[in-house]
């Protein structure tokens, strides 16, 4: 299975706009961060975890040509406000997407019109047109066509090679899904994960956790809250991922290495 980070910032990104902190100003390619967001291919199957603002962008970048569905972990805009873009795949079928009842409820309030398929508005005059229109409605015209499809907190669930469990976490006052695929787990926006979700990621070999940045914050992690519940689960390996302007790549790094890294956009890894 292979995993590419197609954003490991924070809700601003990084650069952060008009801002001139040495993170910001830093010309390490490593401290260039979109919205947080992976792609997990394994054999046929690819899926990706969230579409935040860049997503179209970082897809072109990772050169994603097919998808076969998207997990949300919740419907945060620097998750989900790239979703328009997933109309390139659902030109022949929908394309299912996983996530809470509340993440998919919230998602289909903003995007109302990605759920259903669509009618043309008006009676048309001649045959032309009629056919013009019946070519264009194939593909929906245009618009995304998404199907929801909600998960429940440690259900579990298939798609193409992968079985997946949605894993439940608090997010300040928020319950986001993180998603644990085999030996690898990607739970990010997490303030607090309880006995029941830790005994889940037990002895993975891979975690992603979203991890701010040093000082307190009351909707996500801390690099130490981090770095504990990578302890806790018994991974090999944790990367942050969600990290703020606070803190450079290379200084996370040194502090954190060896069971913590910094992910950074494009990092590949095969698990
Ligand atoms: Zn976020
Ligand atoms: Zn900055
Ligand atoms: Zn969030």
């Amino acid at each position: 299975m292979r995993i590419t980070f197609l954003g490991t910032g924070t809700s601003h990104g990084i650069p952060v706009i008009g801002c001139s902190c040495p993170v910001c100003q830093s010309t390490d390619i490593h401290d260039k961060r979109y919205r947080a967001s992976i792609m997990v291919e394994d054999g046929d199957t690819t899926i990706v975890i969230d579409t935040g603002y860049e997503f179209r962008l970082a897809a072109v970048r990772a050169g994603l040509k097919k998808l076969d569905a998207v997990l949300y972990t919740h419907s945060h805009s620097d998750h989900i406000m790239g979703l328009d873009d997933l109309r390139v795949f659902t030109k022949e079928k929908s394309l299912p997407v996983y996530g809470s009842k509340k993440t998919l409820d919230h998602i289909r309030k903003v995007f109302d019109y990605a759920f259903s398929t669509h009618d043309w508005p008006h009676e048309c005059v001649d045959k032309e047109e009629e056919d013009a229109i019946r070519e264009l409605k194939k593909h929906n015209y245009g618009l995304p066509l998404l199907s929801a499809n909600v998960v429940n907190p440690y259900e579990k669930f298939r798609v193409g090679s992968l079985e997946i469990e949605a894993i439940p976490a608090m997010h300040g006052l928020m319950e986001v899904f993180g998603y644990r695929i085999g030996p690898f787990v990607y739970i990010t926006d997490v303030s607090l994960l309880d006995e029941k979700a830790l005994m889940a990621i037990k002895g993975c070999d891979t975690l992603v956790l979203g991890a701010l940045r040093e000082r307190q914050h009351p909707t996500h992690f801390t690099f130490k809250e981090a770095e504990e519940v990578a302890r806790l689960s018994g991974c090999r390996v944790c990367y942050f991922t969600h990290i703020n302007h606070e803190t450079s790549y290379e200084e996370i790094m040194r502090r954190y290495c060896p069971l913590c890294m910094s992910s950074y956009d494009n990092l590949v890894l095969e698990v």
